[in-house]
Parts: C-alpha cells; structure tokens; sequence
C-alpha cells in the first residue's frame, strides 16, 4: 500500500512523508529528527557535524517534553534511554537556552544508534525503506559528520517547505495525544472529533485541540488541493476545508456523518468558493479515496477514526467502495 502512496507521486518529498507520516512511532525522536534536518537543510549546506544536527534535535524534544509525554506508555524506559537524559536536563536547558553538555552528549550518543538508524525504515515490510535516503552517517565515531544529501535539500528547499513543517508538527501532535491517552485508551479505541468552528481536531475526551485539520491530513494529499489538484502551500495560499460530500446532502443522507474527517479535504478557497454545494466530480471522489487510503498507512488515532466510519457503515474492503457507496445514494 505505501507503494501506492509513492507512485501517486514519485518524488524525494512523498518519501520524506512515508518516513514522517506513516511510521509506528513508540517514542517521538523521528519528528525532533525530520524538524532538525530540514532546519539544517534549509541553511543549504552539505555536511554538518553532528552536535549541530543534535542540538537542535534535543532542544525541541525538550520542549515537547514539557508539553506531553514523548514515548507510549508501554514503553518501559531504562536508566540509559535517552528520554530519562532530556527529563533530567530540561529545565536547565530551557533556562539555558541551548542544551546543556550531557544532554548534548546523550543525543550525539544516541541519534546515530538509534532515530538515525530507522529513520528511514518502513513499517512492517521486514526492514525495508522509504525510496530516497535523506543523509548518510559518515566520519569517525569521536566526530560524526551528517552528509545531507540531495533528496533532503530537495525537499526541505521545496514550495512546500511550510506545508512539510506544519504537517510533522501536527503528526507529532496527534502521537502525543494518544501517548497522553494512557490506560484509558479511549482516543485510541475512539479516534478524534473535529470542531468545525475552529477546524482543528481535538481529543474527544478531553475536548482539547490537537491540530488544525488541515495541517493534520495535507501531507496524505500530497500537499494538493482536493478540488483541482494543484499544491496548495500552507501560509501562501488561502485555504479551505472543504465538505467534499457538501453538507447541504445531509437530508439525502442522514445516516451519514459528513462532517468527519474522511469527508473534510483541504483546497484552496477560490476552488472551494467556485464549488459551493455542487456534488464532487469524479477526479475530487478519486482523490479522497486515495487521501483516505493513505490515513488508513498512518498507525492510530487518525486511522482508527476511518476505520470506525468503515465500520459503522459495514465496509470493510475500503474507501473506493465506501465513497462509490455514498455518491449511489444521490441517485
Ligand atoms: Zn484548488
């Protein structure tokens, strides 16, 4: 299935979103690592030494430290585990402003053991990898140089460098939240709500906004509009989130929830405007269902909020027939 999701697009960027989007993530350091190399790409450099990449890195896990939990409740820490380093270390590197030596010292030890190892790993699939390699480990291990290479500078020199930054931040955001959910579990076994008003999906239970819906699934449309097609940049472009079954056809189908995610798609707002209440066409269904697709690569919560629309309606071969299933209904 992710090779479906490469092939839609077969670029440097859509392996970057299969590292950063569709991983099984047990603790957060692929997000600190995804957000320090694209700081690091965009200055445009080749080489950098390690402790400039491991700085960044620790200080933004320190950051979301103090916000929510980093590594799942099943994981079972130990003493040497790099998470108990950055708790220990936090506050005096945020009065510091910068990491303190040990912190510095534990990320430079760890990252090339560990992130850096899986970084570009694919779920499941036995060791396979995302089809681009973003930066090779080189040098001796008392000085590590991180090689960035060419797919890296391409993606994070890309038009759709803030849409690449903005949709890690809210993958990072929903891992958190359902780390947070803990032994009740319910986000887990329920999925996320979305506030219309505000257009960010929140934690059921806690009624707390997670992430903006945009920024939540853009990168599952490969950053594209769901009306035409075209990319659609996060801060460039005015933006919409479009009721791709509009919701004026709630009478026609009232058992349908058509304000949930798998009916919401980001597009621009003159395309969304032109739009208005017309049914989607062919292209736009299309779209959807290989965008719902894609959700359903990248483990909970977003995903099981799909599944459970699937499942309610009794689908279980999924999107196409679902989708074709809802645009029968309008006859
Ligand atoms: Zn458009």
């Amino acid at each position: 299935m992710t090779v479906e999701f490469f092939r839609e697009e077969p670029t440097a960027r859509t392996s970057w979103r299969l590292a950063v989007l569709m991983g099984a993530n047990v603790r957060t350091y692929k997000f600190a690592l995804g957000e320090a190399l694209l700081g690091a790409a965009a200055q445009g450099q080749g080489d950098i030494l390690l402790k400039d990449l491991a700085g960044p890195y620790a200080m933004s896990l320190v950051e979301h430290l103090a916000q929510a939990p980093q590594a799942s409740p099943k994981v079972v820490a130990a003493g040497a585990d790099f998470l108990a380093v950055a708790r220990e270390e936090a506050a005096e590197s945020m009065r510091f402003g910068g990491p303190t030596e040990k912190l510095l010292a534990a990320a430079m030890k760890s990252m090339p053991a560990m992130v850096m190892r899986k970084f570009h790993r694919l779920r499941g699939d036995g060791g396979a990898e995302v089809p681009h390699r973003f930066y090779e480990v080189t040098g001796p291990a008392r000085e590590r140089v991180i090689r960035l290479t060419g797919p890296l500078l391409e993606v994070a020199l890309s038009e759709q460098r803030p849409s690449l930054l903005a949709e890690l931040a809210a993958r990072w955001g929903i891992v958190e939240m359902s780390f947070a959910a803990g032994v009740g579990r319910s986000l887990v076994e329920e999925g996320v709500a979305v506030d219309l008003e505000t257009l960010r999906i929140t934690d059921k239970e806690r009624r707390r906004p997670v992430a903006g819906v945009t920024e939540a699934v853009i990168g599952f449309q490969h950053g594209r509009c769901g009306i035409c097609g075209d990319p659609l940049i996060l801060g460039v472009d005015e933006i919409a989130v479009d009721h791709v079954f509009p919701y004026s056809f709630r009478r026609l189908m009232p058992a349908i929830d058509l304000d949930a995610i798998w009916n919401l798609a980001p597009a621009h707002r003159p395309c969304n405007a032109q739009k208005s209440n017309r049914p989607p066409t062919p292209g736009q269904l299309t779209r959807l269902a290989m965008r719902n697709e894609a959700i359903m690569l990248s483990p909970h919560p977003l995903k099981r909020t799909l599944q459970l629309t699937l499942k309610r309606h009794g689908f279980r071969d999924g999107w196409w027939h679902f989708i074709q299933g809802v645009r029968d209904q309008l006859g």
